[in-house]
């Protein structure tokens, strides 16, 4: 008998001819989070199962794997060799003291084994009551319920209850996208949610020093860094965003500064884009929150690129984004009061349904290529482990 962890991936992604590429990927990135850790990943038919680990470690190494994406569950188990004695022995030696209900539910994969999911679960359920006479059966809602996965490797395994994991697809599933990160409670969220669904992230964070303070910035890779927990390495890209400011400032009219902002931003986000071989840009914006993220606005930022840009919290309400910000540890550090350049020089009437025409009307003032020149020059590059 071997104590291991039982590892269960989400079933959507399973079914397609990129099975083998997932469950690859999956599998070194758990590895990857786990490289401190003596262990060994096996795939057996839907699981994995991690074998030689220190008990001493089970809970930090379970803490890791609940932040992988690609998982919806992770627990430890027993595993023995696969017969009905073995199986009985062990399903007695669960602890069910103090327990008032519970329920057996098997799951046989190995159709080779002679009984049906349910006579076992009868089987095994019967002799438990006979252990603990005051335990009831409740199928329903038990209090406990023993799992018994019965696998074609020859191998039977038996837990409890297993701890829910992050879900979603395998980071790097999905390619890699520049996500526009400030020091706000939104942006980190965004680029949570895109790494969710397998994508890679890169950020890009826009300064205004010395209007912005330099703790503005250390914010900024202060939230980076938590992002690393579940994201990766993030490459940062900072770019000084000042001489483009002033510039908007004197040259057009103040209601338009937010909007040519953003849209110079996404210039700039776009050409490091194409260095860098992302194929997305990621904002935090929810739709209405401010005059910036109305529907008019984000179609005179988006524009200027012909780059798929993606707004994950575009639906969500600013509880329900500082719900995952707690869950995800940003809130605090994203709560501290330093200014965002998007707040220097911030116009008293930001215009609400601005249109492409007057802000190409109004960007006619400037040197739009040598401003985003100028500011890629000038880009400092951090990667953040
Ligand atoms: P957040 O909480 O993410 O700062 P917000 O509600 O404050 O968002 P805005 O300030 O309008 O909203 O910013 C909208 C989005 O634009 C942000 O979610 C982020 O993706 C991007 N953004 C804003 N400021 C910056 C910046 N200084 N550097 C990089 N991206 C930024
Ligand atoms: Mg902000």
């Amino acid at each position: 008998m071997n104590k291991v962890l039982l590892l269960k991936f989400g079933e959507l992604f399973l079914k397609g001819r990129n099975r083998h590429d997932f469950i690859n990927l999956l599998k070194s990135n758990i590895l990857t989070k786990l490289k401190d850790y003596k262990c060994k990943l096996e795939e057996t038919q839907g699981r994995l199962i991690l074998h030689d680990y220190d008990v001493k470690y089970e809970s930090e190494i379970i803490e890791k794997i609940q932040t992988v994406f690609g998982l919806i569950a992770v627990g430890s188990a027993i595993e023995f060799e696969t017969s009905l004695e073995n199986i009985e022995k062990f399903a007695l030696k669960e602890d069910l003291s103090g327990v008032k209900t519970f329920k057996v539910e098997t799951k046989r994969a190995d159709k080779k084994f002679p009984m049906t999911s349910m006579d076992l679960d009868k089987f095994i359920g019967e002799k438990i009551l006979l252990n603990y006479p005051n335990l009831k059966v409740d199928l329903y809602s038990p209090d406990i319920t023993i799992y018994i996965e019965v696998r074609t490797n020859n191998k039977t395994y038996i837990y409890k209850n297993l701890n829910s994991c992050a879900g979603g697809l395998p980071l790097g599933s999905g390619g890699k996208a520049l996500l526009l990160l400030s020091g706000g409670i939104d942006s980190p969220v965004a680029g949570y949610l895109m790494a969710k669904r397998g994508l890679r992230i890169e950020a890009i964070h826009f300064h205004s020093y010395p209007y912005t303070s330099v703790q503005a910035k250390e914010k900024v890779l202060e939230l980076a860094k938590i992002l690393t927990n579940y994201v990766g390495e993030i490459r940062l890209h900072i770019i000084s965003f000042t001489e483009i400011q002033e510039q908007i400032h004197r040259n057009c009219d103040s209601e338009y500064m937010i909007t040519i902002m953003r849209r110079f931003m996404m210039r700039i986000a776009e050409k490091i884009c194409e260095k860098n071989e992302l194929g997305a840009i990621v904002t935090g914006e929810s739709l209405g929150q401010v005059a910036s993220q109305t529907m008019q606005s984000m179609s005179v930022t988006n524009s200027v690129v012909s780059i798929p840009v993606f707004r994950p919290v575009i639906a969500f309400d600013k509880e329900e984004i500082m719900n995952v910000a707690k869950k995800i540890g940003t809130f605090e550090t994203s709560i501290l009061p330093y200014e965002d350049c998007c707040t220097v020089f911030l116009p008293k009437n930001p215009v609400i349904k601005p249109s492409i025409k007057r802000a190409e009307m109004m960007e006619q003032n400037l040197d739009i290529e040598a401003l985003v020149k100028m500011a890629l020059n000038n880009e400092e590059v951090i990667d953040i482990k």
